[in-house]
């Protein structure tokens, strides 16, 4: 039995984006030729919320090389680009929407989206595709950066408008930049959330923190190698150890960023 799921996370999917999401941004030939990949050698695509619920209620019923995709902010190209291919060969997906960042959300806009994002139209088609859509904050702030009052409105807010808008239930977040703190996570549980995905690039173990679930970042610059060896869960140390390494250097930024606040507060 498979006791570690590979969940990937992608974000914007096109030939040639914009400085602000290029790096993490993937050729569609790359995501045509993941999936070719992923096919052939058998896996099964889990949308994020059936593999927590199969994980929680009924870790016997999954299948043999689970995988699940994820794709974050709701980038335009991922209607157009991303959902075309993830049909042809077959495999959910869940997509984290920030509402304000949508391209017709009007008097809702907030934040500041880094390439053209989604209309409603499109995400509701992704629904009605199969795919699983899910919360990615209201504006994508820093979580761990706003107020409790501030922070609650983030988390239910966005939800708020994926549920009432597209009618559906919305039990799953991931959390912006992939960072939660301790108060982040036990807000998003407050808020009525089942589980909720981070980054962390390391895999995640069947008993791991429903709220910090972690997930594999796939870059432009992730190689063919690079990303069977993820799927396959192989030489993970060799290849996340420096994103570990990076994440806790950003985490020690951020805690004395805040310790700074709070000493400037005082
Ligand atoms: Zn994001």
């Amino acid at each position: 039995m498979t006791n570690v799921v590979p969940i990937l996370m992608y974000h914007s999917v096109k030939e040639d984006p914009p400085a602000t999401t290029r790096k993490l941004s993937v050729r569609p030939e790359q995501l045509r030729s993941h999936l070719q990949f992923l096919r052939e050698n058998g896996f099964t695509g889990l949308t994020f919320t059936d593999l927590c619920n199969r994980a929680r209620h009924d870790a016997c019923d999954m299948p043999e090389r689970p995988i699940v995709l994820t794709f974050d902010d709701g980038y335009a190209d991922v209607h157009e680009e991303a959902l075309p291919l993830l049909a042809e060969h077959g495999f959910p997906a869940t997509v984290f929407v920030t509402t304000g960042w949508l391209r017709d959300s009007g008097m809702e806009a907030a934040g500041r989206p880094l390439d053209r994002m989604m209309a409603w139209t499109q995400v509701r088609e992704l629904a009605d595709a199969g795919l699983e859509v899910a919360a990615h904050s209201h504006s994508h702030p820093e979580l761990d950066q706003l107020s409790d009052r501030a922070l609650r409105a983030e988390l239910i807010h966005s939800r708020s408008l994926l549920e009432e808008r597209l009618g559906i239930e919305v039990p799953s977040l991931a959390y912006p930049f992939g960072y939660s703190s301790r108060r982040v996570r036990d807000a998003t549980a407050e808020a009525g959330y089942q589980q909720a995905a981070a980054v962390m690039n390391a895999v995640a173990e069947r008993d791991a923190d429903p709220f910090a679930v972690p997930r594999l970042t796939v870059r432009r610059s992730t190689s063919p190698t690079l990303f069977r060896r993820i799927a396959s869960c192989e030489e993970l140390h060799r290849v996340f150890r420096i994103d570990r390494a990076l994440t806790n250097g950003w985490t020690v930024v951020r805690r004395s960023r805040s310790l700074m606040r709070r000493v400037r507060r005082g």
